[in-house]
């Protein structure tokens, strides 16, 4: 019978937190663990890494903490990773504490870091978490569920408050380059505008229009979803309300969206794609990141990930638009 190679895995978080990320790495370590490997933790991201925060990990490290939202090891955005000399950097206290393979949990800034660590011998291995859903790889990514019912949960209790009073609402979500969460949340809101990055043709006047006609047919809110890309919403509101008349409030969601305890779905996705992790980790798998696609967990080299593109699905779209009407 053919000998497992042993191996020393680090594990991090980075970029934006979401929840779910702590199904992943308890995930990761209790399946490394059972699979014979060492598992450093590593706090902070790369910072963390390049600080020589590390600790080792043992099972009862992720006792109780499936339910928790953020994420145990901290995360951070880290401009040196983005050097050279920091890469090399990174690689040495890899090699230093005998890290051979480097899971990475974090969006595709996550990922270009753990490519390039990939070409300097590192083994890494990517796991998408960001609330997003803007890794093209992958169907799913950890913390979108729980970011969007948090988000409907607000901004159904907006709606309530705004009807009350025949207000028009501006609820700002997060997805600066994305516009999944303002998508989804505008469809299971039924908001009259949804705003996305990648649609808005920034054409106020036609939203100022939408309001005045559904006003004119008794409509008591309208309800717009601006991912938080597009301008400013308190300015929006103002302009929007000096041209209808009709008194416009912003709310901005902000970091609420990210925060509380993951949902079934996420704990659930987090602990398949952490598992999975390991798994190929331990089978000699070399530089992928972890996607669920057509219902399965798989796994792609993370080149080619990083070169997949993904837009709003069209038909999506095309529905929220003819609903809002
Ligand atoms: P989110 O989707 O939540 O924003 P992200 O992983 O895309 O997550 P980024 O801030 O883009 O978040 O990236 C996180 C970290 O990854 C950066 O702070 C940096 O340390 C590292 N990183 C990003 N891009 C690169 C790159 N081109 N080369 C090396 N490291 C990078």
């Amino acid at each position: 019978m053919a000998e497992k190679k042993s191996k020393t895995i680090g594990i991090l978080t980075s970029g934006g937190d979401a929840p779910g990320m702590n199904a992943a790495i308890r995930a990761v370590v209790r399946k490394s663990i059972l699979d014979g490997m060492k598992v450093y933790g590593i706090q902070r991201g790369y910072t963390g890494l390049l600080n020589e925060e590390l600790f080792e990990m043992d099972k009862h490290s992720v006792s109780d903490i499936i339910q928790r939202g953020g994420t145990i090891l901290g995360t951070a955005r880290c401009e040196e990773m983005r050097t050279e000399e920091g890469q090399k950097k990174a690689v040495d206290i890899c090699n230093k504490f005998g890290i051979d393979t480097l899971v990475v949990i974090g969006g595709d800034g996550s990922y270009r870091g753990a490519l390039a660590l990939s070409r300097l011998g590192i083994n890494a291995i990517g796991i998408p978490g960001t609330i997003d859903l803007d890794i093209a790889c992958t169907d799913y990514t950890i913390g979108f569920d729980t970011a969007i019912n948090t988000a409907m949960q607000a901004i159904d209790k907006v709606r309530d408050t705004s009807s009350s009073h025949e207000r028009c609402s501006i609820i700002e979500v997060m997805g600066r380059n994305a516009g999944y969460i303002a998508l989804w949340c505008g469809i299971a809101n039924g908001a009259e505008d949804i705003l996305l990055p990648e649609k808005y043709d920034y054409d106020e006047q036609k939203i100022v229009d939408n309001i005045i006609n559904n006003r004119k047919h008794g409509k008591k809110h309208h309800i717009i979803i601006n991912a938080e890309g597009i301008g400013h919403s308190t300015s929006m509101a103002r302009r929007i309300e000096a041209a209808t008349g009709i008194e416009t409030r912003a709310t901005i969601l902000g970091y609420m969206q990210r925060g509380g305890s993951p949902t079934c779905k996420d704990r659930f996705y987090g602990s398949i794609m952490g598992a999975y992790a390991a798994d190929i980790a331990s089978a000699g798998k070399r530089d992928r990141v972890i996607a669920f696609r057509g219902g399965e967990v798989t796994d792609i080299d993370i080149e080619e990930a990083l070169a997949m593109q993904k837009s709003i699905p069209e038909y999506q779209w095309e529905v929220s638009q003819a609903l809002s009407r």
